[in-house]
C-alpha cells in the first residue's frame, strides 16, 4: 500500500531531500582524478551531519558507509574505500538522508576528467530517461507510465535497463511501497495519487541488462563488464507537474 503524505510530512521530507540535493551538488565539484571513494564518503558524512541529518544508508541492512560509490561497470551499492578515481572513470554516487525521521534519496553519475564518448552518451541518456519518468509522475497516472517512459528513452538509444533493481516509495522510510520499475511489467501498476513521494532511479547499462552481485555481497556489476550509469530523484506526485524534491 502506497503512503500518501500530508503537507506537514511533505515539509519534513523536503528538508531531508534538500540535504541530499545539496550534498550531491557539493560532491560533484570535488570528484576528480586521484581522490579515493573512501574520502568522498567521509566528506559526505561530515556534510550530512553538519546539516543536522544522519546518513540513511549507514547501517541499513549492514551497509558500511554513508554513500554508495559505483565506478564504471559497477551499477549500484558500491562500497567506498581505497579505490582512487582515475581519468576516464565514471562514478555513480547514491545517497539517502534521514532528517528527523523523514527521508530523501537521490543519485548522480559524474565523469572523472575526460571520458569516452560512449560513457558520456550513457550518462546523458540515463539522465534523460530519469526526467522522462519524472514527467509521468502525475496524479491519475499509473506506475507503469513512469516505467514505460524510462524504458523508451533508454532502449531507443541502444542501451538497456537493469531489471533486478527498481525505484521505490520513500519518505517515512528509506524504502516504501510501491516499487517503481524502469521497464514494462504486466499490468499498469499502482495508481499515483497526489501526496505520494517516490524515488525514480533508472540504472542503465551500455551492454546487457544482466547484473550480478560481487563477493563483497553488495556491489552490483554488469554481467558483461560494460559501464553503467544511475540517476535518481525523490519526487512529489501532484496534480499537474511533479515537484522534484532533491533538485537544488
Ligand atoms: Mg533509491
Amino acid at each position: 500500500m502506497q503512503e500518501i503524505k500530508n503537507s506537514n510530512e511533505i515539509n519534513y521530507i523536503r528538508q531531508a531531500c534538500r540535504i541530499v540535493g545539496e550534498l550531491l551538488d557539493f560532491l560533484k565539484d570535488i570528484i576528480k582524478p586521484g581522490v579515493t571513494t573512501g574520502w568522498l564518503d567521509q566528506k559526505a558524512e561530515d556534510f550530512i551531519r553538519r546539516k543536522g541529518g544522519t546518513p540513511a544508508f549507514k547501517g541499513y541492512n549492514g551497509f558500511p558507509a554513508s554513500i554508495c560509490t559505483s565506478v564504471n561497470e559497477e551499477v549500484i551499492h558500491g562500497i567506498p574505500g581505497p579505490y582512487r578515481l582515475k581519468e576516464g572513470d565514471i562514478i555513480s554516487i547514491d545517497v539517502g538522508v534521514n532528517k528527523e525521521g523523514y527521508f530523501g534519496d537521490a543519485a548522480i553519475t559524474v565523469a572523472v576528467g575526460n571520458i569516452s564518448d560512449e560513457k558520456r552518451r550513457l550518462m546523458k541518456v540515463t539522465e534523460e530517461a530519469l526526467y522522462a519518468g519524472i514527467s509521468k509522475a502525475v496524479a491519475g497516472n499509473h506506475v507503469s507510465d513512469i516505467s514505460v517512459a524510462v524504458q523508451r528513452v533508454v532502449e531507443s538509444n541502444g542501451f538497456s535497463v537493469v531489471r533486478d533493481y527498481v525505484g521505490h516509495g520513500v519518505g517515512k522510510k528509506l524504502h516504501e511501497e510501491p516499487p517503481i520499475p524502469n521497464f514494462k511489467t504486466a499490468g499498469r501498476g499502482p495508481k499515483l495519487y497526489s501526496g505520494m513521494t517516490i524515488a525514480i532511479e533508472p540504472m542503465v547499462n551500455a551492454g546487457t541488462y544482466e547484473v550480478f552481485v560481487k563477493d563483497d555481497n553488495w556491489t552490483v556489476v554488469t554481467r558483461d563488464g560494460k559501464p553503467s550509469a544511475h540517476f535518481e530523484h525523490t519526487v512529489l506526485v501532484r496534480e499537474g507537474e511533479p515537484e522534484i524534491l532533491t533538485l537544488v
